[in-house]
This record gives structure tokens, sequence and C-alpha cells, in this order.
């Protein structure tokens, strides 16, 4: 048997001219947990042409999401990028990943922190009922560095607290915080200055991060990865790992080339 599955592209949505999103078809013998990515690509003449992406849907629907950068020169995302419902893409038949809620200790509040494509794997975490049931608050925050680049904010704002399923849970636990650096907006700063500074917590209405009660899943460039995880290995907070929960987790939204 294929290590890797044919899906039909069900839609195509662009953010701006450096993001899209689609959705395709699953087969339903894929399974994976919130929070987990697979490889998917397509055929480039004989040969499959894949790169890792997080599964931006939740691992109950019936039909899979991604969040994708546009590089201009990238292998994969040149091409990508011109998808239409209807074309074939391959998605591996397995997932992994660390930022799955099982890799985290219990604690009180949940912080996701993604920049740009590091959202991926947060929009199927939150929509995960065991999120709720594991953490009184989940705080999802979203950094960029334009206020077009917060993509599904009008998803998690409007149609998340209005679900069937988790729309209680969503209005009565999730905080959703998006910062840009380059446009004037309610939220502006960098995530890591606004931990610093303590101004996410008084807007937000929480107390500082603490090692002892909070859990946070980091996903974005390199840079921030790396900066947070400094913060936090400050602050006390362990990180976990497969087998191995911590206080934190975390991964590279992408390689650097
Ligand atoms: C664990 C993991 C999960 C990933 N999940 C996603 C995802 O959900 N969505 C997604 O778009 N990409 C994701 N990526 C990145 C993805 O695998 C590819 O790198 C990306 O699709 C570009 O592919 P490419 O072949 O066009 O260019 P590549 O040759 O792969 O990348 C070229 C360069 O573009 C830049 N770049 C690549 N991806 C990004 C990005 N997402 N944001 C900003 N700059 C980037 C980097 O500088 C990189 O060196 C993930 C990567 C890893 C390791």
């Amino acid at each position: 048997m294929s290590s890797f599955n044919q899906e039909s592209v069900l839609s195509v949505h662009h953010w701006t001219d450096t993001l899209f999103s689609f959705t395709t078809t699953r087969d339903p013998s894929f399974r994976f947990r919130n929070g987990e990515f697979t490889m998917i690509g397509l055929k480039v003449g004989e040969r499959p042409l894949l790169r890792a992406y997080s599964v931006a849907s939740a691992n109950y629907e019936d039909r899979l999401e991604f969040f994708s950068i546009k590089v201009p020169d990238g292998p994969l995302t040149s091409r990508l990028q011109h998808l239409k419902e209807g074309d074939e893409i391959i998605v591996s038949r397995k997932a992994t990943g660390t930022l799955v809620i099982d890799n985290l200790e219990d604690g009180r509040n949940l912080y996701l922190i993604g920049t740009g494509t590091g959202l991926a794997p947060f929009l199927s975490v939150i929509k995960d009922p065991e999120t709720y049931d594991r953490f009184e608050k989940v705080v999802l925050l979203h950094g960029c560095r334009h206020v077009a680049e917060l993509a599904y904010g009008e998803m998690i704002t409007e149609h998340l607290p209005n679900d069937e399923l988790i729309g209680e849970l969503v209005r009565n636990q999730l905080i959703y915080y998006p910062t840009v650096t380059r446009d004037p907006f309610r939220n502006r700063g960098r995530i890591t200055d606004l931990m610093s500074s303590g101004k996410l917590y008084s807007d937000a209405g929480l107390a500082p991060l603490e090692a002892a009660h909070d859990r946070v899943m980091i996903c974005g460039s390199p840079a921030l990865v790396q900066d947070t995880r400094t913060l936090l290995l400050g602050k006390g907070f362990s990180e976990g790992n497969h087998g191995e929960p911590g206080q934190f987790v975390l991964e590279k939204a992408f390689a650097e080339r």
C-alpha cells in the first residue's frame, strides 16, 4: 500500500499575495492528533515534491485544511499557490509533531503562540473539546507584520463561538489576541515584547505567566521560537517532548534555507 493518499482540492482562499488556505477531501483512513503536521505536495514530472504542513482542520472534520505561505521561488509553493478546485494533491498517510496537548503537563491556562503560518496547528487545537477540558483558559496569540495577514480572525471571533460542538467552550474559555508589528492596530508589537512588558496580561486580564500554572505551545519563525524558548526557560519552564510531557512545547513553522 502506498504511504500517500491522493486528495482533491475542494476550495481555495487567498488572504494576501503571500498567504492562502485550501481544503481537500480526506481519506477516512488518515488519522491525526490536533496540532500535528503531515507531508503534502504535488507530482512534479514523475516524482512527488513534498513539504511538511500542519493540519489546520480538526481531526473530527471530514475535510482537511491547510494554511500556506507563497514563497515566490519556493519549489513547492510557487506551484501550490495556483491550486484550484478539483486539482489533486498528495497527502501522507502519517502525521506527527510535538504540538499536541498530550505533550503538556496539566495546568491552568494554555497559551498558543503562533506567528505567520505558525497559527495553523493551533486552528485544530482550538477546535478540540479536550483542549477546553484540560485547561481553564486557552489564549491564542497570533503575531504578524500586517493586519491583512491576521488570517482566520473572523472564523475565530464570529464562527467558532457559534459552532454547535464547541461554541460554548470557545465563548467561555478562548481568548484571541492578534498583534501586528508594522500597521496601526489595537494590539501592536512582538509577542515576546508584549509578554516581557506585561502588556499582554493586562490587556487580556490574566496573571503573568508562571511555570506552576501555565502551559505554552509555540509555532513560528525560527527567531520567535528561539526567543520564546529562552524567555520560558528563564522563568523556570521545562520543555516537553514525545513521551515526556513538559510545561511548554515548540515547533518551527518552517526550516530556514
Ligand atoms: C514541522 C513543519 C510544519 C510546517 N507547516 C507549514 C504550514 O502549515 N504552512 C506553511 O505554509 N508552511 C509550513 N511549513 C513550511 C513548509 O514545509 C515549506 O517550507 C513551505 O511550504 C515552502 O515550501 P517551498 O518548497 O515553496 O519552499 P522551501 O524551499 O521549503 O522554503 C524556502 C524558504 O521560504 C521560507 N519559508 C518557508 N515556509 C515558510 C513559512 N511557512 N512562513 C514563512 N517563510 C517560510 C524559508 O525562509 C525557507 O527557507 C512547515 C515546516 C515544518 C518543518
